[in-house]
């Protein structure tokens, strides 16, 4: 099932070229209020949603998924773990590149875990990224997004695929410099999920998925989640020894090489295996 946020938050069941308004079967999901649930409530409840969203989908209106505004899937995260260098090539390359590093030292993810970027940069496809720092280079980062269903903690290796809710695209942009790095990829719209939201079982093997990152006609990043220097099993297991995992979070699970400034204007194209392919705009700073 591939499952998008629309327009004015509107829940869509994508099929091909199409989005279906299947925002019927929201009616299923618990009325909430003050203070609200940690976690996304759409992820935490998919398993009721489903039945409701198929017989929704039976007089749903049909729209072209290429005029729809696309937000993100996942409204509500509880949290984005991302991983540093998870890639062998992006380490290398990053290790070859001193000055745009600030001649640090590489920091290897065995070594530094996991950082988490905040929930208010999260947008979709349609909304775009600005750059608000023109002076400086903002850079694009092309990452499988594993969305967790199943809430844990400690989750053992053999365990952690029962805690997928599905995967999308994400785009991790960094505005490079000296400060924090979670500082630097928190910035509004720095984090891009989209264009749709894929539900684990059309994904059996998400540790073999090629994917790349096109500029215009450039293309930028080609890469294969099979090279990940810690796998999906890994990061799941990693993160939820040092917190719990709720419905909704996002882990971004690195970057390949060929990591690339953007500038207003451009367009990334985004594609991976099984998932699509998600065109974001780059555009300039808005005043205020
Ligand atoms: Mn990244």
């Amino acid at each position: 099932m591939r499952l998008c946020r629309f327009n004015d938050n509107r829940l869509g069941l994508v099929q091909g070229e199409d989005v279906l308004d299947v925002s019927a079967a929201l009616d299923v999901l618990p009325a909430v209020r003050w203070p609200l649930p940690q976690g996304d409530l759409l992820i935490a409840n998919l398993d009721k949603l489903r039945p409701a969203i198929e017989a929704a989908a039976a007089t749903a209106p049909r729209l072209k998924l290429a005029a729809v505004k696309l937000l993100s899937p996942i409204a509500n995260p509880s949290k984005i773990p991302a991983a540093p260098v998870n890639y062998r090539a992006h380490e290398a390359e990053a290790a070859a590149d001193p000055a745009t590093f600030h001649g640090q030292h590489v920091q290897r993810i065995t070594d530094v875990g996991l950082f988490l970027k905040s929930n208010s940069s999260l947008v979709g496809a349609s909304e775009g990224i600005a750059i608000t720092h023109p002076e400086r280079r903002t850079d694009h980062e092309i990452e499988l997004a594993v969305i967790i269903g199943a809430s844990g903690h400690k989750i053992a290796r053999d365990d952690a695929m029962r805690h997928v809710a599905g995967y999308a695209i994400g785009l991790d942009m960094t505005l490079r410099g000296k400060e924090e790095r979670s500082l630097r990829k928190s910035l509004d719209g720095f984090t891009v999920l989209g264009p749709y939201f894929v539900t684990a079982d059309e994904i059996p093997n998400p540790g073999e998925l090629q994917m790349t990152l096109m500029v215009g006609n450039e293309l930028r990043q080609s890469a294969n989640t099979r090279d990940l220097v810690i796998d999906i099993p890994g990061l799941i297991e990693m993160a939820s020894s040092f917190y719990t995992l709720l419905p909704g979070d996002i882990i971004l699970t690195g970057t390949p090489e060929g990591v690339g400034p953007v500038r207003a204007g451009d367009v990334m194209v985004c594609w991976i295996e099984q998932i699509g392919e998600m065109r974001v705009p780059v555009k300039a700073a808005t005043a205020g």
